[in-house]
């Protein structure tokens, strides 16, 4: 405030003493106009008389006789005198001059103040120039010069007498003004304070004059061509008796005193608006950054002792520094439970790496955690997840950090790795205790969890982040397909290895059909008169990256991915174009996964094959396997149920292996039963008479009997004696190419 005021005050102050200054100046110019005009009437006044006098006629008649002062009678000195005296009476109002010279060039006297003075030449005179005499008519002022009676400094006023014809100069009218009457006149007048005046020679610079006191402690006014002489009359004022004069003092402190107030009264307006209209947005903002202070300092910066633009300064430093930490938090550590986050995990281990330092990554997987959010809530499920983070990282202390890796994955970097038997026993005797009893969340809050974790070791199974991570991540995998809980897996190359084959299978599967590493291989099935009378299509995948895939290791992959399904569909268009192409005569089983029966267009897709083909749907059979049946799908029954109306055989596969009973084959009303080859593998008497029974209800059940896995003549004697119905096996055909398999048909 007390700064914002003197702001204000300062420039009122220098305008108080400009507005004296101008009160001074003013004073002065009315003082020095009317002084200089009075001036100059005065002195032509007197030039005015003078010339009057030497344009007396009585005195010019007296000075034509051109006498000496002797010669002059009584009666001319007493005119002479009596002129004299009539002029000065007219100048007993004039302020300088109170005698009238009368002098007589040829009688060399001068008439003054009642007194002749005899032999006064005109020449002698100390201001007399020759060129003075050219000037007919009109007064002259002389140089200063020193006055012959008085001895003072003297200008006079010179007006010389002619002849009436003007050709003559007879005298001259002079009237002596003392110089220091001038100036005491100047200064007598001046009431404002001190004058101190002086005649100058008008080639004389007034600013290089010089006072008793400073130069600047007057104030200076210059009057030329009032004395017509050469000379000018300089005015000096005295600054400081001017202020100090009885009238102009009160004026001043007056004024000053008007000025301050008003000064003050406004300022304070001033800063009062200023603060309404330009600081209420400042204000509300602080306000609000105070709010947004409260929400980030934890240190509670203390602002109110202070002003605005210091609690502006501080707030901003303040919230500078908050938002840096918190930008930094934010960007490292997990908003829920403040753990650090990937980020920071790639940090850390970055730096343990840069170090060469061993270490373990343990991947941890909260199982079920899903169960904990649908029966409590999402903020219970929320303080489950920073509990648990608190536990881990309160048992890892300086050992290691707890990175919260997404929704319910941890990843512990553990610091302190030794070798896996210390760590195995941190993680049994240190982690796992905590987890026995259920965790506390609230008074009736109580929540048992469980996980898996995989560890992967640096540099042992890795020297890359992402490597050890996807590793760790992958031994929690495999530990979770285990279902034991809290089990730790370490890293292990083999099982590592198959899991990636797998995966590049399954991907590789994606475009086998695309990049034609599909055929179909046909394995024959014979009567009892060991002609064909069937053919099994059995697939082969042939992977340009992975070799040979036997289709019992690659056909789950196909069915856990779906991609049994376009694969499906390729294998009855190619069996289909196959027959066409060939005019196979016999049927041709097509094995068909469960996946594909699920599909609900299944029916119509196949009846759109066949249509494309011509074929004829006894052409074609299906072969399905019992899990199908005990699934008991409304989609799968419909599929066969549709199949078999349109004349498609439907077989049960691998008969034997499973659980299907005889129930299902009732229900479904199926018409071949393909009896696996796990009855032939080593038949005993007793194997036999089953294959036999299970023959006579097929039958019974009017289905066909196709017997699998015969390899030798014993085996195909032995079941030949049971009639069985087909027959197929190595001992007749090994699954066949196309070409092999036509060949054979053609014999
Ligand atoms: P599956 O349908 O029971 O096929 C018969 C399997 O027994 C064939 O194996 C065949 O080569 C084999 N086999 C035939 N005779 C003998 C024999 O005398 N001794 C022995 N040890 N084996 C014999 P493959 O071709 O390796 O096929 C295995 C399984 O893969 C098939 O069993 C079937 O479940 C599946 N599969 C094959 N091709 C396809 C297909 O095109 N689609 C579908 N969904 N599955 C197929
Ligand atoms: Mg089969
Ligand atoms: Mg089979």
């Amino acid at each position: 405030f007390i700064s914002s005021v003197l702001v204000f005050i300062l420039p009122y102050s220098k305008l108080t003493s400009v507005f004296l200054d101008k009160i001074i100046q003013l004073t002065i110019e009315v003082y020095y106009t009317q002084v200089t005009e009075q001036l100059t009437k005065e002195i032509q006044l007197l030039k005015s008389i003078s010339e009057q006098i030497s344009s007396n006629e009585k005195v010019i008649q007296i000075l034509e006789k051109n006498k000496s002062f002797d010669q002059l009678d009584t009666e001319e000195i007493s005119l002479l005198m009596e002129q004299a005296e009539l002029y000065e009476q007219i100048l007993e109002a004039s302020s300088f001059v109170d005698t009238v010279n009368i002098l007589s060039i040829s009688g060399n006297y001068l008439f003054s103040k009642g007194n002749i003075y005899n032999d006064f030449v005109l020449s002698d005179r100390p201001w007399y120039q020759e060129d003075y005499l050219n000037q007919k008519n009109s007064s002259i002022i002389t140089d200063i010069h020193t006055n012959f009676t008085t001895s003072r400094d003297t200008i006079s006023i010179v007006s010389f007498i002619y002849t009436d014809d003007q050709k003559e100069i007879l005298g001259a009218a002079i009237l002596d003004i003392y110089i220091d009457d001038i100036l005491n006149y100047l200064k007598s007048n001046f009431d404002a304070g001190l004058l101190e005046p002086t005649i100058i020679p008008n080639t004389y610079d007034p600013n290089h004059l010089e006072y008793g006191s400073s130069f600047n402690d007057y104030y200076l006014k210059c009057a030329k061509n009032i004395l017509h002489n050469g000379n000018n009359i300089l005015f000096a004022f005295n600054k400081d008796s001017i202020k100090e004069n009885p009238i102009i003092k009160p004026i001043s402190i007056y004024t000053k005193t008007t000025i301050a107030i008003v000064g003050v009264a406004l300022s304070i307006s001033l800063i009062i608006i200023i603060r309404i209209a330009f600081f209420k947005p400042t204000l509300v903002s602080i306000d609000k950054l105070k709010h947004l202070l409260d929400t980030f300092d934890d240190n509670n910066t203390p602002l109110n002792y202070m002003d605005e633009f210091d609690q502006l300064e501080v707030i901003s430093m303040t919230l500078g520094k908050c938002f840096d930490n918190k930008i930094q938090s934010l960007i490292y550590h997990d908003a829920l439970t403040g753990m650090p986050n990937r980020k920071k995990m790639m940090y850390i281990c970055k730096t343990l790496i840069q170090d060469q330092q061993p270490f373990a990554l343990v991947f941890i997987d909260l199982n079920k955690f899903k169960k904990i959010n649908d029966i409590y809530g999402h903020t219970i499920g929320d303080q489950f997840l920073i509990t648990f983070s608190n536990i881990i990282q309160n048992i890892l202390g300086d050992r290691g950090e707890l990175v919260r890796y997404s929704g319910d994955e941890f990843v512990i970097i553990y610091k302190d790795f030794t070798n896996d038997t210390e760590f195995i026993e941190f993680y049994n005797q240190k982690i796992l205790p905590h987890f026995t009893k259920p965790i506390s969340l609230q008074e009736d809050i109580h929540v048992s969890i469980e996980f898996s974790a995989g560890v992967a070791v640096y540099p042992r199974d890795g020297i890359e982040i992402e490597d050890l991570i996807n590793k760790s991540d992958f031994m929690m995998y495999t530990s979770k397909s285990d279902s034991i809980p809290y089990k730790l897996l370490f890293f292990n190359q083999d099982i590592y290895k198959n899991m990636i084959y797998v995966e590049t299978l399954k991907n590789q599967l994606k475009f086998a059909i695309l990049n034609n590493e599909l055929t179909l291989y046909y394995q024959p099935i014979f009567n009892q008169h060991e002609s064909i009378a069937k053919a099994e299509a059995l697939i082969r995948f042939n992977s340009k990256i992975l070799g040979f895939i036997p289709p019992s290791t690659f056909i789950p992959y196909a069915e856990e991915t779906r991609n049994i399904i376009p694969i499906g569909y390729w294998i009855i268009d190619e069996v289909c174009k196959f027959i066409k192409e060939h005019t196979i005569p016999i049927p041709i089983g097509i094995n068909v996964s469960p996946i594909q029966l699920l599909e609900p267009d299944f029916f119509q897709r196949t009846k759109n094959i066949l249509d494309i083909y011509h074929i004829n749907p006894n052409q074609i059979y299906f072969e399905i396997t019992e899990s199908v049946l005990l699934d008991e799908s409304e989609t799968v029954s419909l599929n066969i149920h549709k199949l078999r109306e349109l004349g498609i055989s439907i077989a049960l596969d691998d008969f034997g292996t499973g659980y299907a009973s005889f129930n299902y084959l009732k229900k479904y009303k199926l018409d071949i039963l393909k009896l696996d080859k796990f009855f032939t593998a080593n038949p005993s008497k007793e194997d036999y008479e089953i294959i036999q029974y299970l023959k006579k209800i097929s039958h019974l059940l009017n289905m066909e009997v196709v017997i699998e896995g015969v390899e030798t003549i014993e085996q195909f004697n032995n079941l030949k004696k049971i009639e069985c119905d087909f027959f197929q096996g190595y001992y007749f055909s090994k699954p066949l190419t196309p070409h092999n398999f036509l060949e054979l048909l053609c014999m």
